[in-house]
Protein backbone atom coordinates (compact mmCIF):
# COMPACT_ATOMS: atom_id res chain seq x y z
CA UNK A 1 0.00 0.00 0.00
CA UNK A 2 2.91 2.46 1.11
CA UNK A 3 5.16 1.02 -1.46
CA UNK A 4 2.21 1.92 -4.10
CA UNK A 5 1.52 5.23 -3.12
CA UNK A 6 5.19 6.36 -3.22
CA UNK A 7 6.28 4.87 -6.67
CA UNK A 8 2.46 6.84 -8.02
CA UNK A 9 3.83 9.90 -6.32
CA UNK A 10 7.45 9.07 -7.89
CA UNK A 11 6.17 8.82 -11.16
CA UNK A 12 3.80 12.07 -10.61
CA UNK A 13 7.51 13.76 -9.57
CA UNK A 14 8.88 12.32 -12.86
CA UNK A 15 6.60 14.42 -15.11
CA UNK A 16 7.67 17.45 -17.18
CA UNK A 17 5.40 20.30 -16.68
CA UNK A 18 3.81 19.31 -20.48
CA UNK A 19 2.59 16.06 -19.21
CA UNK A 20 1.76 16.85 -16.28
CA UNK A 21 -0.70 20.00 -17.47
CA UNK A 22 -1.93 16.93 -19.98
CA UNK A 23 -2.90 15.30 -17.40
CA UNK A 24 -4.73 17.79 -15.62
CA UNK A 25 -6.61 18.67 -18.58
CA UNK A 26 -7.24 15.42 -19.42
CA UNK A 27 -8.93 14.43 -15.98
CA UNK A 28 -10.74 17.56 -16.04
CA UNK A 29 -12.41 16.93 -19.49
CA UNK A 30 -13.11 13.54 -18.88
CA UNK A 31 -13.15 12.50 -15.69
CA UNK A 32 -17.01 11.25 -14.69
CA UNK A 33 -16.32 13.83 -11.57
CA UNK A 34 -17.61 17.40 -10.63
CA UNK A 35 -14.79 19.68 -10.69
CA UNK A 36 -14.81 23.38 -9.82
CA UNK A 37 -12.36 26.03 -9.28
CA UNK A 38 -12.98 28.75 -7.14
CA UNK A 39 -11.23 32.02 -7.25
CA UNK A 40 -10.13 33.40 -3.45
CA UNK A 41 -11.02 36.65 -2.98
CA UNK A 42 -10.99 37.07 1.09
CA UNK A 43 -11.10 35.31 3.80
CA UNK A 44 -14.98 34.11 3.36
CA UNK A 45 -15.37 35.78 -0.33
CA UNK A 46 -15.14 32.75 -3.04
CA UNK A 47 -16.09 33.23 -6.76
CA UNK A 48 -16.80 30.29 -9.29
CA UNK A 49 -13.72 30.61 -11.84
CA UNK A 50 -14.48 27.56 -13.75
CA UNK A 51 -16.55 24.03 -13.75
CA UNK A 52 -15.92 20.90 -16.10
CA UNK A 53 -17.82 19.38 -18.35
CA UNK A 54 -19.64 17.01 -16.10
CA UNK A 55 -20.79 19.95 -13.87
CA UNK A 56 -21.81 21.71 -16.69
CA UNK A 57 -23.51 18.51 -17.79
CA UNK A 58 -25.47 18.49 -14.21
CA UNK A 59 -26.18 22.53 -13.95
CA UNK A 60 -26.56 23.64 -17.51
CA UNK A 61 -25.91 27.60 -18.22
CA UNK A 62 -22.91 28.01 -17.20
CA UNK A 63 -23.11 31.74 -17.63
CA UNK A 64 -25.34 31.06 -14.90
CA UNK A 65 -22.49 29.95 -12.37
CA UNK A 66 -19.20 31.56 -14.01
CA UNK A 67 -17.90 35.15 -12.09
CA UNK A 68 -20.81 34.46 -9.02
CA UNK A 69 -20.05 34.77 -5.79
CA UNK A 70 -21.15 31.40 -3.46
CA UNK A 71 -23.52 33.18 -1.71
CA UNK A 72 -24.92 34.11 -5.39
CA UNK A 73 -25.79 30.87 -6.10
CA UNK A 74 -26.58 29.12 -2.95
CA UNK A 75 -29.17 29.84 0.18
CA UNK A 76 -28.26 30.95 3.24
CA UNK A 77 -27.89 27.83 5.32
CA UNK A 78 -26.14 25.69 2.13
CA UNK A 79 -24.01 28.63 1.33
CA UNK A 80 -22.63 28.47 4.90
CA UNK A 81 -21.48 25.11 4.75
CA UNK A 82 -19.72 25.11 1.70
CA UNK A 83 -18.40 28.83 2.51
CA UNK A 84 -16.90 27.61 5.83
CA UNK A 85 -14.96 24.33 4.14
CA UNK A 86 -13.62 26.41 1.05
CA UNK A 87 -12.41 28.97 4.19
CA UNK A 88 -10.80 25.86 6.04
CA UNK A 89 -9.00 25.18 3.13
CA UNK A 90 -7.48 28.72 2.47
CA UNK A 91 -6.73 28.26 6.20
CA UNK A 92 -4.76 25.18 6.44
CA UNK A 93 -3.15 25.58 2.86
CA UNK A 94 -3.59 21.64 2.38
CA UNK A 95 -5.65 19.27 0.57
CA UNK A 96 -8.79 18.55 2.73
CA UNK A 97 -12.00 16.18 2.20
CA UNK A 98 -15.73 16.66 3.73
CA UNK A 99 -18.70 15.33 2.87
CA UNK A 100 -22.13 16.95 2.69
CA UNK A 101 -25.71 17.04 1.51
CA UNK A 102 -26.91 19.58 -0.60
CA UNK A 103 -29.77 20.62 -3.50
CA UNK A 104 -29.31 22.65 -6.78
CA UNK A 105 -31.29 22.89 -9.63
CA UNK A 106 -30.37 20.56 -12.76
CA UNK A 107 -30.49 21.69 -16.52
CA UNK A 108 -33.99 20.79 -16.16
CA UNK A 109 -34.80 23.56 -13.37
CA UNK A 110 -35.75 20.75 -11.34
CA UNK A 111 -34.51 20.03 -8.06
CA UNK A 112 -32.20 17.48 -7.00
CA UNK A 113 -31.10 16.69 -3.06
CA UNK A 114 -27.21 15.25 -3.54
CA UNK A 115 -25.03 13.89 -1.10
CA UNK A 116 -21.25 15.08 -1.88
CA UNK A 117 -18.10 13.56 -1.02
CA UNK A 118 -15.41 16.65 -1.71
CA UNK A 119 -11.89 16.88 -2.04
CA UNK A 120 -10.53 20.22 -2.32
CA UNK A 121 -6.75 21.35 -3.30
CA UNK A 122 -5.20 24.69 -2.72
CA UNK A 123 -3.38 26.27 -5.51
CA UNK A 124 -0.89 28.54 -4.25
CA UNK A 125 0.96 31.36 -6.44
CA UNK A 126 4.46 31.99 -6.22
CA UNK A 127 4.72 34.09 -2.95
CA UNK A 128 2.97 31.09 -1.52
CA UNK A 129 -0.87 32.40 -1.45
CA UNK A 130 -3.94 30.41 -1.85
CA UNK A 131 -5.45 32.21 -4.67
CA UNK A 132 -7.79 29.19 -5.95
CA UNK A 133 -9.30 26.38 -4.57
CA UNK A 134 -9.30 23.26 -7.01
CA UNK A 135 -12.58 20.78 -6.15
CA UNK A 136 -13.84 17.11 -7.17
CA UNK A 137 -17.13 16.45 -5.73
CA UNK A 138 -19.08 13.54 -6.28
CA UNK A 139 -22.38 12.35 -5.02
CA UNK A 140 -22.47 9.46 -3.72
CA UNK A 141 -26.50 9.38 -3.77
CA UNK A 142 -25.90 7.67 -6.93
CA UNK A 143 -26.02 3.94 -7.15
CA UNK A 144 -22.49 2.49 -7.83
CA UNK A 145 -21.11 1.97 -11.02
CA UNK A 146 -23.37 3.85 -12.64
CA UNK A 147 -22.87 6.87 -14.45
CA UNK A 148 -23.57 10.35 -12.80
CA UNK A 149 -26.87 11.17 -13.00
CA UNK A 150 -28.12 8.22 -14.78
CA UNK A 151 -29.86 6.75 -11.23
CA UNK A 152 -31.77 10.04 -10.89
CA UNK A 153 -32.81 9.79 -14.70
CA UNK A 154 -33.69 6.34 -14.23
CA UNK A 155 -35.57 7.59 -11.02
CA UNK A 156 -36.84 10.45 -13.10
CA UNK A 157 -38.23 7.94 -15.57
CA UNK A 158 -39.60 5.82 -13.23
CA UNK A 159 -41.71 8.51 -11.96
CA UNK A 160 -42.94 9.29 -15.16
CA UNK A 161 -44.07 5.67 -15.86
CA UNK A 162 -45.70 5.52 -12.97
CA UNK A 163 -47.54 8.74 -13.42
CA UNK A 164 -48.27 7.61 -17.03
CA UNK A 165 -49.54 4.31 -16.28
CA UNK A 166 -51.65 6.12 -13.41
CA UNK A 167 -53.27 8.36 -16.29
CA UNK A 168 -53.51 5.18 -18.38
CA UNK A 169 -55.60 3.68 -15.59
CA UNK A 170 -57.67 6.58 -14.73
CA UNK A 171 -58.70 6.88 -18.33
CA UNK A 172 -60.02 3.21 -19.08
CA UNK A 173 -61.74 3.52 -15.71
CA UNK A 174 -63.35 6.24 -17.43
CA UNK A 175 -63.78 5.05 -20.50
CA UNK A 176 -65.23 1.51 -18.44
CA UNK A 177 -67.72 3.60 -16.91
CA UNK A 178 -68.53 5.10 -20.36
CA UNK A 179 -69.19 2.08 -21.67
CA UNK A 180 -71.11 0.68 -18.82
CA UNK A 181 -73.34 3.86 -17.82
CA UNK A 182 -75.82 5.71 -19.04
CA UNK A 183 -75.63 9.34 -19.85
CA UNK A 184 -77.67 10.46 -18.44
CA UNK A 185 -78.77 8.82 -15.24
CA UNK A 186 -75.14 7.31 -14.29
CA UNK A 187 -76.94 4.09 -13.74
CA UNK A 188 -76.33 0.55 -15.80
CA UNK A 189 -76.81 1.08 -19.58
CA UNK A 190 -78.64 -1.57 -21.05
CA UNK A 191 -75.91 -3.89 -22.55
CA UNK A 192 -73.72 -3.93 -19.01
CA UNK A 193 -77.05 -4.15 -17.33
CA UNK A 194 -78.51 -7.65 -19.15
CA UNK A 195 -74.94 -9.30 -19.39
CA UNK A 196 -74.74 -8.46 -14.94
CA UNK A 197 -78.06 -10.15 -15.00
CA UNK A 198 -77.42 -13.15 -17.36
CA UNK A 199 -74.65 -13.70 -14.63
CA UNK A 200 -77.01 -13.13 -11.45
CA UNK A 201 -80.21 -15.73 -13.26
CA UNK A 202 -76.84 -18.17 -13.67
CA UNK A 203 -76.04 -18.53 -10.33
CA UNK A 204 -79.95 -18.01 -9.03
CA UNK A 205 -81.03 -20.84 -10.88
CA UNK A 206 -78.24 -23.01 -9.96
CA UNK A 207 -78.55 -22.64 -6.24
CA UNK A 208 -82.20 -22.13 -6.57
CA UNK A 209 -82.46 -19.41 -4.87
CA UNK A 210 -85.74 -16.44 -5.38
CA UNK A 211 -84.94 -13.43 -8.13
CA UNK A 212 -86.84 -11.21 -9.15
CA UNK A 213 -86.90 -8.43 -12.00
CA UNK A 214 -88.60 -5.29 -11.95
CA UNK A 215 -89.58 -3.16 -14.82
CA UNK A 216 -90.89 0.53 -14.68
CA UNK A 217 -92.29 2.93 -16.22
CA UNK A 218 -92.85 6.92 -15.82
CA UNK A 219 -96.78 7.21 -16.38
CA UNK A 220 -97.10 9.91 -19.25
CA UNK A 221 -93.81 11.16 -19.33
CA UNK A 222 -94.23 12.27 -22.75
CA UNK A 223 -96.83 14.90 -21.06
CA UNK A 224 -93.46 15.86 -19.10
CA UNK A 225 -91.74 16.32 -21.68
CA UNK A 226 -93.95 18.25 -24.35
CA UNK A 227 -95.46 20.80 -21.25
CA UNK A 228 -92.51 21.23 -18.96
CA UNK A 229 -89.68 20.87 -21.75
CA UNK A 230 -87.12 17.53 -22.39
CA UNK A 231 -84.78 18.97 -19.57
CA UNK A 232 -87.33 18.20 -16.90
CA UNK A 233 -88.34 15.14 -18.59
CA UNK A 234 -84.64 14.42 -18.12
CA UNK A 235 -84.41 15.64 -14.46
CA UNK A 236 -87.64 13.40 -13.81
CA UNK A 237 -85.52 10.31 -15.03
CA UNK A 238 -82.59 11.18 -12.78
CA UNK A 239 -85.12 11.25 -9.61
CA UNK A 240 -86.40 8.26 -10.82
CA UNK A 241 -82.95 6.86 -10.71
CA UNK A 242 -82.02 8.23 -7.78
CA UNK A 243 -85.14 7.07 -5.62
CA UNK A 244 -84.64 3.45 -6.66
CA UNK A 245 -80.72 3.58 -5.83
CA UNK A 246 -81.81 4.93 -2.44
CA UNK A 247 -84.31 2.37 -2.08
CA UNK A 248 -83.12 -1.02 -3.00
CA UNK A 249 -80.27 -2.60 -1.41
CA UNK A 250 -76.50 -2.77 -2.21
CA UNK A 251 -76.36 -6.05 -4.40
CA UNK A 252 -79.41 -5.25 -6.62
CA UNK A 253 -78.84 -4.09 -10.23
CA UNK A 254 -80.06 -0.94 -11.54
CA UNK A 255 -80.17 0.12 -15.29
CA UNK A 256 -82.06 2.03 -17.91
CA UNK A 257 -83.46 -0.01 -20.06
CA UNK A 258 -84.53 2.66 -22.91
CA UNK A 259 -86.59 5.87 -22.57
CA UNK A 260 -88.37 6.12 -19.42
CA UNK A 261 -87.87 2.68 -18.96
CA UNK A 262 -86.01 0.97 -15.38
CA UNK A 263 -84.63 -2.65 -14.87
CA UNK A 264 -84.16 -3.56 -11.28
CA UNK A 265 -82.92 -7.13 -10.45
CA UNK A 266 -83.10 -8.05 -6.92
CA UNK A 267 -81.03 -11.72 -6.26
CA UNK A 268 -82.33 -13.48 -3.58
CA UNK A 269 -85.41 -11.84 -3.52
CA UNK A 270 -89.10 -13.88 -3.61
CA UNK A 271 -92.00 -11.94 -5.71
CA UNK A 272 -93.31 -11.07 -2.11
CA UNK A 273 -89.99 -8.69 -0.66
CA UNK A 274 -89.73 -7.37 -4.62
CA UNK A 275 -93.48 -5.99 -4.07
CA UNK A 276 -92.91 -5.10 -0.61
CA UNK A 277 -90.19 -2.68 -2.68
CA UNK A 278 -92.05 -1.59 -5.57
CA UNK A 279 -94.40 -0.49 -3.60
CA UNK A 280 -92.45 1.83 -1.42
CA UNK A 281 -90.76 3.31 -4.35
CA UNK A 282 -94.29 3.80 -5.77
CA UNK A 283 -95.13 5.36 -2.51
CA UNK A 284 -92.26 7.48 -2.65
CA UNK A 285 -92.23 8.89 -6.09
CA UNK A 286 -95.40 9.67 -5.87
CA UNK A 287 -95.52 11.53 -3.10
CA UNK A 288 -92.33 13.57 -3.81
CA UNK A 289 -92.90 14.06 -7.89
CA UNK A 290 -95.00 15.50 -9.92
CA UNK A 291 -95.63 12.41 -11.79
CA UNK A 292 -97.07 8.44 -11.08
CA UNK A 293 -95.04 5.26 -11.62
CA UNK A 294 -96.19 2.02 -13.27
CA UNK A 295 -93.97 -1.12 -12.06
CA UNK A 296 -94.71 -4.88 -13.62
CA UNK A 297 -92.63 -7.74 -11.57
CA UNK A 298 -91.89 -11.40 -12.51
CA UNK A 299 -90.40 -13.45 -10.24
CA UNK A 300 -87.65 -16.22 -11.93
CA UNK A 301 -89.21 -19.60 -12.52
CA UNK A 302 -87.50 -22.87 -13.09
CA UNK A 303 -87.99 -22.81 -17.03
CA UNK A 304 -86.14 -19.53 -17.33
CA UNK A 305 -82.96 -19.63 -18.89
CA UNK A 306 -82.15 -16.20 -19.79
CA UNK A 307 -82.97 -12.56 -18.98
CA UNK A 308 -85.52 -11.95 -21.96
CA UNK A 309 -87.46 -14.74 -20.48
CA UNK A 310 -88.11 -12.43 -17.31
CA UNK A 311 -87.63 -9.34 -19.05
CA UNK A 312 -91.03 -10.60 -21.43
CA UNK A 313 -92.96 -11.81 -18.31
CA UNK A 314 -91.91 -7.72 -16.65
CA UNK A 315 -92.88 -6.26 -19.99
CA UNK A 316 -96.38 -8.02 -19.64
CA UNK A 317 -97.18 -7.38 -16.40
CA UNK A 318 -95.97 -3.43 -16.67
CA UNK A 319 -98.88 -3.08 -19.73
CA UNK A 320 -101.24 -4.75 -17.73
CA UNK A 321 -100.47 -2.12 -14.98
CA UNK A 322 -101.01 0.50 -17.56
CA UNK A 323 -104.35 -1.17 -19.26
CA UNK A 324 -105.18 -0.87 -15.21
CA UNK A 325 -104.88 2.56 -15.16
CA UNK A 326 -101.48 3.05 -14.25
CA UNK A 327 -99.86 4.41 -10.74
CA UNK A 328 -99.93 0.66 -9.68
CA UNK A 329 -97.40 -2.67 -9.39
CA UNK A 330 -98.99 -6.03 -10.94
CA UNK A 331 -97.15 -9.42 -10.43
CA UNK A 332 -97.24 -12.92 -10.96
CA UNK A 333 -99.09 -14.76 -8.25
P1 LIG B 1 -97.16 5.74 -20.54
O1 LIG B 1 -97.84 6.23 -19.31
O2 LIG B 1 -98.05 4.83 -21.34
O3 LIG B 1 -95.82 5.18 -20.29
O4 LIG B 1 -97.00 7.03 -21.43
P2 LIG B 1 -95.68 7.81 -21.72
O5 LIG B 1 -96.04 9.19 -22.12
O6 LIG B 1 -94.72 7.69 -20.60
O7 LIG B 1 -95.18 7.03 -22.99
P3 LIG B 1 -93.81 6.39 -23.23
O8 LIG B 1 -93.37 5.61 -22.04
O9 LIG B 1 -93.90 5.65 -24.53
O10 LIG B 1 -92.91 7.68 -23.40
C1 LIG B 1 -91.56 7.61 -23.58
C2 LIG B 1 -91.08 8.99 -23.94
O11 LIG B 1 -89.83 9.20 -23.35
C3 LIG B 1 -90.90 9.21 -25.41
C4 LIG B 1 -89.59 9.92 -25.56
O12 LIG B 1 -89.71 11.16 -26.20
C5 LIG B 1 -89.18 10.18 -24.12
N1 LIG B 1 -87.74 10.02 -23.88
C6 LIG B 1 -87.00 8.95 -24.17
N2 LIG B 1 -85.71 9.15 -23.78
C7 LIG B 1 -85.67 10.39 -23.20
C8 LIG B 1 -84.65 11.17 -22.57
O13 LIG B 1 -83.48 10.78 -22.44
N3 LIG B 1 -84.98 12.38 -22.08
C9 LIG B 1 -86.26 12.85 -22.19
N4 LIG B 1 -86.53 14.05 -21.69
N5 LIG B 1 -87.23 12.16 -22.78
C10 LIG B 1 -86.96 10.94 -23.26
MG1 LIG C 1 -93.89 5.89 -19.90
Amino acid sequence: MHKTSWMTSDILNRLNANAGMLLVRSLWEYCPEHMFIVRVEGPAEFVIEAMNPTRRAMLGDETAFIGKRIEQLLPPPMCHGVIANLSRCVECASPIRYEEKGGYIDRNGIYQQGHWQTLLVPITNQEGFVTHLFGVSRDVSVLPGEPAGAYRDSKELERRVHERTAELVATNEYLTHLATHDHLTDIYNRRYMLELAELELRRAARYQQPLCLMMLDIDHFKEINDTEGHLAGDEALRRVSRTILATVRECDLVGRYGGDEFLILMPETTTDGAREIAERLRRTLTQTSPFTISIGIAGLEPTDHFVVDLIHRADDLLLQAKRNGRNRIEYAV
